[in-house]
């Protein structure tokens, strides 16, 4: 690359995640974002107020729907992830319920796939189906049992991917195109990837959501979660989802927090992912190991599509034992580094056990159709010096 060329290509993702939307000159020269932790903000004139309420003059009035702290947040997110506008929620449940309360009225259908995680699966299931919204589930891994059950009614089309907890792995654009016939907006959880590995909207999807409680926060100190679409559905989930409907607004301290966890991201993501897949490697060819989902490895059923629309595969890993859910259990109690806890995304390598934890809202036989076995552990791969990670699941599997 010539240094003409060079000078004119966009900023690489790392140095936006560090710098875009704040400049230290405007703020005594702090080198940190400052936290406005404020509530509300004065107005200059009486006449200056109205016009904000009118939307007729720009600035901040009250923090449940904006703060100087989020704008940068939102700004550097919506950039991240190839998107016009952001919205930073109180978690990534913040996130989807403010989003879809937006998008969706009594007597519209929402499609989504049958594998997401746990409280996800129970809103959607559960909770919006009070409110005369009607949810049908389909296998999204093929896209033809999409096209079956999508049709004029369907507003949304809602999946994870790599899914919650199994790494099932989706065709975005292929769903993307299936959705764009009948004008069904296709949002995207893009909580296991990151924008680092896999950005969703350059894929033809319109909305996608984060539990920022995960990776983009990284280390296991806040629950947050973003929203990144165009100008108008980010506006609308503002309006509507986050200001009248679930208040679920971040907090300018977790704003903070969160980025600061950003400036870190893709180092992060390259080292959970390069251990990721040295683990992934391990457990394979473990005589203990059963069955293995992850999606860097040559014999995942997925491989070639993972390849396709991820630059890398991150920290996830699913596994199941030859021992059925006891055996499981036993793993997780020899385990002395890894630690017994739900969430994923941190430092710290976690397992947790999806049929009695995370999924446990699934019930027995749900979860046997949607691949989620009784015996079935997710594993976090964390950013310990990964010989350790493999030393204690090796003395773990060996006890057994
Ligand atoms: C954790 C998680 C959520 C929910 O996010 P919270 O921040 O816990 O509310 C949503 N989607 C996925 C894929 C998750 O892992």
């Amino acid at each position: 690359m010539s240094g003409h060329d060079r000078r004119n290509r966009p900023q690489g993702l790392s140095t936006r995640a560090i710098h875009l939307g704040y400049d230290p000159a405007d703020h005594e020269g702090a080198l940190t974002p400052p936290i406005f932790m404020t509530s509300t903000f004065a107005f200059e004139t009486a006449e200056a107020g109205a016009e904000m309420f009118r939307g007729e003059r720009a600035g901040y009035i009250y923090g449940r729907t904006k703060n100087p702290t989020q704008t940068i947040l939102e700004e550097r997110m919506a950039s991240l992830e190839g998107g016009e506008a952001a919205m930073a929620t109180a978690s990534g449940m913040g996130a989807i319920s403010s989003v879809m309360l937006s998008l969706l009225n009594p007597g519209d259908e929402a499609l989504i796939d049958h594998t997401v995680y746990g409280n996800t699966f129970a809103y959607f299931t559960q909770a919006l189906t009070r409110f005369g919204i009607v949810v049908k589930l389909a296998d999204f891994t093929r896209p033809e049992t999409v096209a079956e059950q999508i049709g004029e009614k369907t507003k949304v089309v809602f999946f994870e991917t790599p899914a919650n907890p199994n790494l099932r792995v989706i065709d975005i654009a292929g769903i993307a195109h299936i959705a764009a016939k009948v004008g069904a907006l296709v949002v995207v959880d893009n909580t296991f990837a990151t924008p680092v590995l896999q950005r969703p909207l350059e894929l033809g999807a319109d909305v996608v959501i984060h539990s920022g409680t995960k990776y983009l926060g990284g280390h296991g100190d806040l629950l947050s979660g973003i929203v990144v679409g165009t100008a108008d559905i980010v506006k609308q989930a503002r309006q509507t989802g986050l200001r009248w409907m679930t208040g679920a607004t971040l907090s300018p301290f977790n704003c903070f927090l969160l980025l600061r966890g950003l400036k870190t991201l893709e180092i992060r993501l390259e080292r959970h992912s390069a251990s990721g897949l040295a683990v992934a490697r391990m457990l394979e060819k473990h005589p203990k190991i059963a069955t293995i989902s992850y999606p860097g490895l040559a014999t995942f059923p997925q491989h070639d599509l993972a390849k396709r629309q991820m630059s890398a595969f991150g920290g996830l890993i699913a596994f199941e034992l030859d021992g059925g859910i006891d055996m499981s259990m036993a793993l997780m109690n020899r385990l002395k580094l890894v630690t017994r806890a739900v969430s994923l995304g941190d430092t710290e390598t976690l397992i947790q056990h999806p049929a009695s934890m995370t999924h446990a809202i699934y019930g027995a036989e749900e979860r046997a159709r949607h691949g989620i076995s009784d015996g079935l552990l997710r594993l976090s791969v964390g950013l310990e010096n990964v010989d350790d990670i493999l030393d204690d699941l090796e003395q773990a599997l060996d006890a057994l």
